[in-house]
C-alpha cells in the first residue's frame, strides 16, 4: 500500500464535547512528549517517566505563567499503545472551556489538530488494527445499544478479521494446490482433481460468506435502527406511545459531532433493539388536521419503515380510515396495536381478524397495560429466524455486505464456470477475485482515496 503517513504530532480532545467531569486531550507522534511537558508543570520530567504511567501536575502556559487546569497526565511510549506512536493522554478537570485551552496551547507548542479519525487512521497506517476493525472503533462510538456495542466490539476484538482472514487462507491454498496440478501435468485426471478441488473449496467458502451476509440485516439493524413508524387516525393514541418510548431510561442520546440529520428521528432501547422512530414531528404537531392529511402523512413515514406499530382505538368501531390504513401497511412488517383497553370495547375483533392474520395486541398506554408484551413483540420480531447469538460474527457495514456479495457472486462464477467444464485458468481468475474483495473488507488491497474517506467519517478525537 503506497500511503504516505506524516508522521508530525496529533492533537485533540477525545473525549464527547457536553457534559462529562473530566475530558481528554490526546497526543500521538514523535514529539507528543516534548510538547506536553512543555505546558506541564510539576516536579517530574514526562520525557524520563516510564511508559504507561500516569502523573499529576498543571498545565501551565509557558509564555505567561498562567495556571490553566490541574490534571492527570498519562504517557505511553510507542509501541505498546493504540496509534503505535508515542501517545500523552492529559485528563483536564476543568471543563470544555479550560480544555480547549489546554489543546490550544499545545497546538501554539508544535502539536497540530488531528483530522476526524486520524489516531485510528494512524492505527491502521502503523498495523496496529485492520480495516474493518478501524471500521469498528467507529461503530463502537455511534453504538445505540449495548447489543450494537457489543457486535462492534467484537469486531474490534477482529473476529470478523479472523473469520475473513481463515476464508482467504482456504482460497489461497486452493490456488497454491492448484498450481502445483498445472505444473504437474503428467499425472494422469490431474485436470479433473483440479477442477474438482476448485468445486469443492468455492463450494465451502461460499457457503460461509452465505451465513455471514445473512447476519447482515440484524447486524445493520443493530447498526443503525430498526425504523419504525408509528401510524394510526388522529386521537387513536399515537403520542402517547411515542412518549412511553421515549422517556428516559429508553431514549437513547445521539449526540455525534458532525451528523446533523434534516429527518426527525429518535431512538428508543427495546430490549436491545435499537427503534428509530422515524417522523416523530408528524406525530407530534397539532392534532386538529383533517384525517385525510394525517393519513396521507402516515403513509409518507411508513414508505421507509422496517417495522409499523398500527394503533386503532378499540373504544370506537373500526373507520375507513382504520382501514385504509391496514390495505396501505399490508404485507409490511407490523404490530397492530388496541389501545384504550381501560374504556369499553366497542371494536370488533372479528372485522378486524377478517382483514389480517397480523399479530394484534391489546394495550392501554394510559395505564401502562400490555406494554411489556408489546417491546417482547418488537424484540422477537427482530430476533425472528436467527437467534441472537451471543458469540455470533455479524457484518453491519455496508462496504462490508457489499464486497462479501461480490465473494459470493466470484464464487458462484467458479463453481458456474467449472461445471460448464470451462478451462482451469479462466476458473482461477474468479477465485482470485474472490481473494481481492475479502482482502479488502481487511483492508489488504484498497486504495487511498477510499481510506481518507472512511476515516475521515470517525469523530474528531478518535
Ligand atoms: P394521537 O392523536 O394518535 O397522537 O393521540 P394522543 O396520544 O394525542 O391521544 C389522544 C387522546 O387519547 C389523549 O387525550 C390521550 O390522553 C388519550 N389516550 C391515549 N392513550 C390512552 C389510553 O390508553 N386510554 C385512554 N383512556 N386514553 C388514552
Ligand atoms: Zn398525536
Amino acid at each position: 500500500m503506497n500511503i504516505t503517513a506524516e508522521f508530525d504530532t496529533i492533537a485533540a480532545i477525545s473525549t464527547a464535547s457536553g457534559e462529562g467531569a473530566i475530558s481528554i486531550v490526546r497526543l500521538s507522534g514523535d514529539q507528543a512528549l516534548d510538547i506536553s511537558q512543555k505546558v506541564f508543570k510539576s516536579n517530574k520530567n514526562l520525557s524520563d517517566v516510564p511508559s504507561h504511567t500516569i502523573h499529576y501536575g498543571h498545565v501551565e502556559d509557558p509564555k505567561n505563567k498562567r495556571i490553566i487546569d490541574e490534571v492527570m497526565v498519562s504517557v505511553m511510549r510507542e509501541p505498546r499503545t493504540f496509534t503505535r506512536e508515542d501517545v500523552v493522554e492529559i485528563n483536564c478537570h476543568g471543563g470544555i472551556v479550560v480544555t480547549n485551552q489546554v489543546l490550544q496551547l499545545l497546538l501554539r507548542e508544535g502539536a497540530r489538530l488531528a483530522e476526524p479519525g486520524e489516531f485510528t487512521k494512524r492505527a491502521f497506517l502503523n498495523g496496529r488494527v485492520d480495516l474493518s476493525q478501524a471500521e469498528a472503533v467507529m461503530d463502537v462510538i455511534r453504538a445505540k445499544t449495548d447489543k450494537a456495542m457489543s457486535i462492534a466490539i467484537k469486531q474490534l476484538d477482529g473476529n470478523l478479521s479472523k473469520l475473513i482472514k481463515s476464508l482467504r487462507q482456504e482460497i489461497l491454498l486452493t490456488l497454491a494446490q492448484v498450481e502445483v496440478n498445472i505444473d504437474y501435468p503428467e499425472y494422469d485426471d490431474v485436470e479433473e482433481l483440479t477442477s474438482k478441488l476448485l468445486l469443492e473449496k468455492a463450494t465451502l467458502v461460499k457457503q460461509d460468506i452465505k451465513k455471514l451476509l445473512q447476519t447482515a440485516k440484524q447486524g445493520k439493524i443493530l447498526r443503525e435502527g430498526l425504523s419504525t413508524a408509528i401510524i394510526g387516525r388522529p386521537n387513536v393514541g399515537k403520542s402517547s406511545l411515542l412518549n412511553y418510548l421515549l422517556q428516559e431510561d429508553k431514549a437513547i442520546v445521539t449526540d455525534i459531532a458532525g451528523t446533523t440529520r434534516d429527518v426527525i428521528e429518535e431512538f428508543v432501547n427495546v430490549r436491545g433493539v435499537p427503534l428509530k422512530l422515524v417522523d416523530t414531528a408528524g406525530i407530534r404537531e397539532t392534532e386538529d388536521i383533517v384525517e385525510k392529511i394525517g393519513v396521507e402523512r402516515s403513509r409518507k413515514a411508513l414508505a421507509e419503515a422496517d417495522l409499523i406499530l398500527l394503533v386503532l382505538n378499540q373504544n370506537e368501531g373500526l373507520t375507513q380510515a382504520d382501514k385504509d390504513l391496514l390495505t396501505a401497511t399490508e404485507g409490511m412488517k407490523r404490530i397492530i396495536l388496541l389501545n384504550k383497553t381501560d374504556l369499553d370495547k366497542n371494536l370488533d375483533v372479528s372485522e378486524l381478524t377478517e382483514l389480517t392474520n397480523d399479530q394484534v395486541l391489546s394495550i392501554s398506554v394510559q395505564n401502562t397495560e400490555g406494554l411489556d408484551a408489546l417491546e417482547q413483540g418488537i424484540a422477537d420480531m427482530f430476533y425472528e429466524g436467527g437467534s441472537a447469538e451471543k458469540d455470533a460474527t455479524y457484518v453491519s457495514n455496508n462496504r462490508h455486505i457489499a464486497l462479501l456479495e461480490q465473494a459470493e457472486l466470484a464464487l458462484s462464477e467458479v463453481i458456474n464456470g467449472i461445471e460448464a467444464d470451462m478451462p482451469v485458468d479462466l476458473v482461477q481468475i474468479d477465485m482470485t477475485r474472490a481473494w481481492d474483495y475479502l482482502g479488502e473488507v481487511i483492508g489488504d488491497s484498497v486504495q487511498d482515496e477510499l481510506i481518507t474517506q472512511l476515516f475521515s467519517q470517525f469523530c474528531l478525537g478518535k
